[in-house]
């Protein structure tokens, strides 16, 4: 690599930028404060609302946040006035409600606690009004249709299960309020409200099993989330040279470094000092927001890493997710980096997943998916396990709906992340105690044995009694199940409403069965539950797949079975119009028929904008970057060749040929990606999507390859663009 400029190239500026950078960060100690002091400092929670409002008050809104019992609105102006004594002594000036519309984005109104008296004097004022409900006008949201802009009345609601918190600024602080948004006439415009719909469904529905049981406390079933996060790091002067990461948020030029990925020297390997304190100071962030970050790590791919919370109650995880992302950006700028949480920002290395781990329990049961040491003694436990993998054979097409998007799409069947085709990882254990349930019924659990190493001072582990799957879309791991189809860069809203409301219809359908078979006389519950259990094995389990979800034999395999191989955000994301979903959504009051085709249609729009954005951006850049880098180096190899012949020697033409016909290439695929966008426009977002999967990304791809293959030949002092090499190893 050249560090010497003799273009003043913007790439030239980013790398001497780079090697030249000091942090200019502060440094931060923990000695004085621990970091349990600074966890959930500023967070509206428990305790401080405890310590604040009358007890009573408090009583009530712990009622609603952790029984999920209907919220007293009478105590509001209490509540919101002790949470503005609060704010103002955090150094607030403002509220924001915020909320999560469909871009996938979290969005914030802002407005000042300040009231003026007239009389120019001035109070703070913060009503019960005011925390229960904002009205942004949001009308320039996707909402696929259900709200005209002439009718653009929307509302942000208070959601008082996840808390408000402060958010810092160097220059005043803002009290923020989780809100859901919904439209004048109570549709769902953003993320947040079916999770709560699909998190109530669950809780019914997991009561009448519980209930079966014996079990009639009535506590709150929560389901649970533990999303992990994978992210790549970048220094922010290569990002602001390339356009393509600054507008599209991944590469669409660069040919590979010669070292990539393959040594896998990166993954779990020492953090670099610069990342690490990024990562300290972006975490600290995340205490005090009362976020539970626990693992940090470096990923597979060299610039790559990851983050991971402790799980929590769907909702708030969800919540703290979105504040995690925020979080990532917010402090890896100010440490000069660049946070690209893209699915796959670099062609050739891994992407990016978010994977969802996903759990339901309550304060009396605990986790309900956890199978103990015996799960074939464990009935209630089998019970919501044969639950979720009906819930998942018969949802597959929905669940890969979900995670559908031009990003994800260029990760998912990539050697790297699971494949499109959905399948569950159950481990031997489970698989062997299904299988004899399947046959009559089960009586022994593979044990667990102790791990041996065969070195005397490391101490005995007990073994886990199934290996690890890295290479399914939906595995249990070992008291959880995770989808690690999702994309980085998405919300995990989706994901969680599609899994909690499958799986409160998969266990609706197991109550009503077993209620049926026992009709109230207990001593028939076992035996219920061997038929039920057997049948739902037997009807499901091609679903199960404990192999190399990688490999092409699976390809073919699931085929045979009859899965679902939905490669593609067009193949998957008219799964939301199939009837049996419609039904599903409308059933539980998660979303109406109207809510889920206004996402439907949102989420078409979005793909088919991605990919219009990227081959913009594909044109631009190849015009006026690579082809004057290209035929500039073209000109140099022309002009030696001449004046070599003048001088009577002669030349070798073949890099000059060799470029003359990459640019050839290169300008014949401009023209056809030019006219491949051209014919965008269907009156149909279904064939809108179908036609930008089938024609403009390949016409992208084809500009792609013409200019990678210019990168490997032009002369590196002329080239315009910080290249993987650069962008993934000068730190
Ligand atoms: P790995 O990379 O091995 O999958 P991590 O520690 O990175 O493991 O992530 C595991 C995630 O699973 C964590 O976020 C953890 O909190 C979460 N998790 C553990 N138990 C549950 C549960 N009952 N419900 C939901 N998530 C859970
Ligand atoms: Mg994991």
């Amino acid at each position: 690599m050249s560090t010497s400029s003799t273009s003043g190239s913007a790439r030239q500026a980013a790398i001497s930028a780079v090697i030249n950078h000091e942090s200019s960060a502060e440094a931060l100690d923990y000695s004085g404060t621990s970091i349990q002091d600074l966890f959930n400092a500023n967070v509206f929670c428990k305790p401080t609302m405890k310590a604040r409002l009358p007890k009573s008050i408090y009583k009530s809104l712990v009622k609603t946040i952790d029984a999920g019992e209907k919220l007293d609105a009478s105590i509001a102006d209490v509540v919101a006035s002790a949470m503005k004594d609060w704010a103002l002594e955090k150094g607030a000036t403002h509220y924001a409600h915020v909320f999560y519309p469909l871009t996938g984005a979290t969005a914030e109104k802002h407005d000042s606690f300040l009231s003026p008296n007239g009389d120019g004097t001035a109070v703070t004022e913060f009503s019960g009004a005011q925390l229960i409900q904002g009205e942004p006008d949001g009308s320039s949201f996707p909402t696929g249709g259900i709200r005209q802009t002439f009718e653009a009345r929307g509302y942000t609601i208070w959601d008082v299960t996840s808390p408000a918190y402060i958010l810092e600024n160097e220059n005043g602080t803002t009290l923020c309020i989780p809100t859901a948004f919904v439209s004048w006439t109570g549709e769902a415009l953003d993320k947040k409200t079916p999770v709560l719909r699909s998190m109530q469904a669950l809780n019914t529905q997991a009561q009448r099993i519980l209930t079966l049981f014996g079990q009639t406390d009535g506590a709150n079933v929560a389901s649970t989330a533990g999303p992990e996060q994978e992210y790549f790091l970048i220094d922010q002067n290569f990002y602001y040279a390339r356009p393509d990461l600054l507008n599209a948020g991944r590469t669409l030029f660069g040919a590979p470094a010669p070292k990539g990925q393959e040594f896998d020297d990166h993954y779990f390997g020492a953090i670099p000092d610069r990342v690490l304190s990024c990562m300290l100071e972006a975490e600290r962030e995340m205490i005090k927001l009362g976020i539970p970050v626990k693992t940090r790590h470096n990923e597979v791919a060299p610039g790559q890493y990851e983050i991971a919370p402790v799980f929590e109650s769907a909702n708030i995880a969800t919540d703290h997710q979105q504040l995690v992302m925020i979080m990532l950006r917010k402090v890896a700028a100010k440490h000069g980096l660049a946070c690209l949480t893209h699915e796959k920002p670099f062609a050739g290395l891994n992407g990016s997943g978010k994977h969802v781990n996903w759990s339901l329990g309550s304060s009396s049961q605990g986790n309900m998916l956890d199978p103990g040491d015996t799960p074939h003694k464990n009935a209630q436990f089998l019970v919501f396990c044969a639950a979720v993998i009906r819930a998942v054979y018969n949802h597959q097409g929905l669940l890969r709906s979900v995670v559908a998007s031009a990003g994800n799409d260029h990760r998912l069947g990539a050697n790297e992340a699971p494949p499109a085709i959905i399948s569950i990882f159950l481990g031997d254990q489970l698989t062997d105690v299904f299988n004899q349930i399947k046959t009559g019924a089960a009586d022994s659990s593979i044990a667990k044995e102790p791990l041996t190493v065969g070195v005397d001072v490391l101490p005995p582990l007990p073994m886990d009694a199934g290996d690890r799957n890295r290479t399914s879309p939906f595995a249990f791991t070992g008291n959880r199940f995770e989808f690690r189809a999702v994309g980085s860069n998405q919300s995990i809203a989706g994901p969680l409403v599609a899994m909690n409301t499958i799986i409160a219809e998969s266990i609706d359908y197991c109550a009503t069965q077993l209620e049926a078979a026992t009709s109230g006389d207990s001593s028939k519950l076992n035996g219920a539950i061997q038929s039920l259990l057997s049948e739902i094995i037997n009807e499901c389990e091609t679903i199960i797949f404990n192999g190399d979800g990688y490999s092409d034999e699976w390809h073919a395999e699931a085929e045979k079975r009859g899965l679902l191989n939905l490669k593609t955000t067009a193949d998957a994301l008219p799964a939301l119009a199939d009837p049996k979903v419609i039904a599903l959504f409308s059933k539980y009051n998660v979303l109406s028929e109207r809510e889920l085709e206004s996402r439907l249609e949102t989420y078409l729009e979005q793909y088919c904008m991605t990919v219009n954005v990227e081959a913009n951006i594909t044109i631009e850049m190849a015009k006026t970057m690579i082809y004057p880098a290209a035929s500039r180096y073209q000109g140099d190899l022309a002009s030696t060749a001449a004046n070599l012949k003048a001088a009577g020697i002669e030349g070798d033409s073949t890099v000059l040929n060799e470029v003359t016909s990459l640019i050839k290439t290169l300008l014949d695929s401009i023209t056809a990606l030019e006219t491949a966008t051209a014919g965008c426009g269907a009156d149909c977002m279904q064939d809108e999507t179908r036609y930008c999967c089938d024609n403009v990304l390949p016409a992208m791809l084809a500009v792609r390859e013409a200019a990678d293959a210019l990168e490997a030949v032009v002369a590196d002092d002329l080239w315009p663009l910080p290249t993987y090499q650069e962008m993934l190893f000068i730190k």
